[in-house]
């Protein structure tokens, strides 16, 4: 892994769809189809959400149709948990595949015919060399390799072996079907590429059907091609792959399969590399498996169900992707931007209500025990249809202790003694007395209100005053929990080398992690947040944005998660 440059801003273009517009206006496609081929060995990232959103998006944007595609090849690592993770992810992120839901395990029995044909056009052969061979034999970047022995076996016999392959006559590892390209290629790829091999094992779709199973760079073309993909988009690293997809759905279309002037296309696009989280579902394995966070879903985590609880929405994703770009060349995205789009879109359409993090109890001297005073709130400040709501404000209230100095620093316009704030939505209060508790730490402040500021009301704004600060009522307050989050690496690029390692010196990504990412705090909060349905997401003022969390919170005992603070606190130091 490199190191992030400090801040690339890939400039928002999209290349693929010139491409595709191309091949719309020069009629070489009539339509496009794209497809997004998950692996179900792993939970999505937001890795896959830039994939996700490209493919549905360019299908969406050009009337086109997006399959799903599960590439389900690797028996032993995969599981129907996945599966069912993937397809809500996919739909969560708003998208639908329709009727075109598909599962590379389907096509088994059509691959298998395709690696027959090959044979029988003597573009396959098996070879029986251990495993061992078969790599020291591939050559290197700058060596050639050497043919197998068994390279010019007799079409028949290759078409017996294959056979008794796939009827379990062999032991895992002792034959495996090659392509016949040419072991002196330039590109690694082509130098007899192993296309099956035998794996004894049992697969969660087709069960113990089959005991040899298609590579990825032989499913993956030939499934492209059975779907009539039209354009097959991938990240970078496949690039050295493409003369290999090329040859394999060419061959296979000259064997009569499928029609060779509507082969599926591969383009390459630079994946999502995002700092201050690793996308890797092998390290995000590795971070469950050790009990680092508590699952998938926990909201710290870079996946799609994590991001789902902490109360990233689906807009914000889109919005994201679309404002990051699709580049042909690898750059760093900074985690802040992701944090943008998400603000933005909530700043839209979460409701304002108000909780105390850090509660200072606040007694109005000049209020009866059993007096309650409606105050009016707006739900959203430039949103009238969105309603208001009403704050009951009583004798005792908890402010956030930072409103509160006993020796003001410069510039600080909220409560001090002798000092006037206005309470929000309520009444202007002056400073009486405050007493300091055990701990050190201000324990109580006194206040008298002006009954003639009730906010909204007529001569409210005689009242000149410079700092306003929210409340909620002590009698009246729900409590509920609240998940504070940091970042769950404490480093750009976790795992990365830094300047003045030593060059012997290996980093774990695990060693970079931020031992504060959470906070649990139990703090006092609006009334009517006490119903708050799992999923529901408010700005608390000044705190951020916030969701109830979708698996513990409970009937009036929502948990809040903070998605994201107002205002990137990061950028501050
Ligand atoms: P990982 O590298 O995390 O294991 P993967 O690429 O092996 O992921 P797949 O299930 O094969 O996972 O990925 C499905 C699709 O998502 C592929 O087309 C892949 O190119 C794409 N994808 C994976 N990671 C990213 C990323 N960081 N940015 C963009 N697309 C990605
Ligand atoms: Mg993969």
């Amino acid at each position: 892994m490199t190191t992030p440059p400090s801040s690339t801003q890939p400039a928002p273009s999209n290349f693929l769809r010139h491409i595709i517009e191309d091949d719309l206006a020069a009629g070489r496609v009539t339509q496009v189809v794209t497809r997004f081929p998950p692996e179900p060995n792993g939970y999505l990232h937001f890795g896959h959400a830039k994939s996700i959103c490209l493919n549905f998006g360019l299908a969406e944007r050009y009337q086109g149709v997006c399959h799903l595609r599960l590439d389900d090849t690797n028996p032993t690592k995969e599981d129907q948990e996945y599966v069912d993770a993937i397809e809500s992810a996919v739909r969560w992120l708003g998208f639908n595949w329709g009727s075109h839901h598909y599962f590379a395990s389907d096509y088994f029995e059509k691959l298998y015919s395709f690696g027959v044909s090959l044979i029988q056009a003597g573009h396959a052969y098996v070879d029986e060399q251990s495993a061992d061979d078969i790599r020291s034999g591939r050559g290197t970047l700058t060596q050639p390799g050497r043919n197998s022995p068994f390279r010019d076996r007799a079409i028949d016999e290759n078409l017996r072996l294959f056979q008794e392959m796939r009827e379990g006559k062999h032991p895992d590892g002792s034959l495996v079907l090659r392509a016949k390209i040419d072991m002196a290629s330039p590109n690694m790829n082509m130098r007899d590429p192993v296309l099956y091999r035998i794996r004894h094992a049992h697969h969660h779709r087709t069960g113990d059907a089959w005991c040899i199973y298609p590579l990825y760079d032989f499913a993956h073309p030939l499934s492209d091609a059975i779907e009539g993909i039209s354009h097959s988009i991938c990240t970078l690293e496949f690039e050295d792959h493409r003369p290999l997809y090329n040859w394999l759905v060419e061959k296979v279309a000259e064997a009569g399969h499928f029609n060779k002037a509507k082969l599926p296309q591969q383009y390459e696009f630079a994946r999502l590399n995002l700092t201050y989280v690793v996308l890797s579902k092998r390290k995000l394995i590795e971070l469950v498996d050790t009990g680092v966070v508590t699952g998938w879903d926990d909201p710290r985590m870079p996946s799609l169900v994590a991001a789902r609880r902490r109360g990233y929405t689906p807009e914000g994703f889109r919005q994201f992707v679309e404002q990051s770009g699709v580049s042909k060349s690898d750059g760093w995205i900074d985690y802040t931007v992701l944090e943008d789009c998400m603000r933005n879109h909530l700043n839209e359409v979460a409701p304002r209500r108000v909780a105390v993090l850090d509660p200072l109890k606040l007694v109005i001297e000049n209020l009866e025990a059993d007096e309650v005073v409606d105050c009016e709130a707006p739900n959203h400040p430039q949103k009238p249809e969105l309603g208001r709501r009403t704050m009951p404000l009583t004798r005792e209230l908890y402010i956030e202790h930072e409103d509160f100095m006993v020796e003001p620093s410069k510039g600080f316009f909220r409560l001090q003694p002798g000092g006037r704030v206005r309470l929000k939505y309520g009444f202007v209060a002056e400073y009486v007395s405050h007493s300091i508790g055990e701990d050190g730490r201000v324990a109580e402040v006194r206040v008298s209100i002006f009954k003639d500021s009730q906010s909204g009301t007529p001569g409210a704004d005689n009242y000149k005053v410079k700092g306003v600060i929210h409340w909620v009522s002590a009698s009246q307050a729900h409590w509920a929990e609240v998940r504070l989050f940091d970042r769950l690496f404490k480093v750009a690029a976790p795992g990365a080398r830094r300047e003045g390692d030593a060059p012997e010196l290996e980093r774990d990504f695990k060693d970079d992690l931020n031992p504060n990412s959470l906070q649990l705090v139990r703090v006092p909060m609006e009334p009517s947040l006490k119903s708050a349905q799992a999923e529901d997401r408010f700005q608390f003022e000044r705190h951020g944005y916030f969701v109830a969390d979708l698996v513990d919170s409970q009937p009036d005992e929502p948990i809040f998660n903070r998605t994201v603070t107002l205002k990137d606190s990061w950028a501050k130091g």
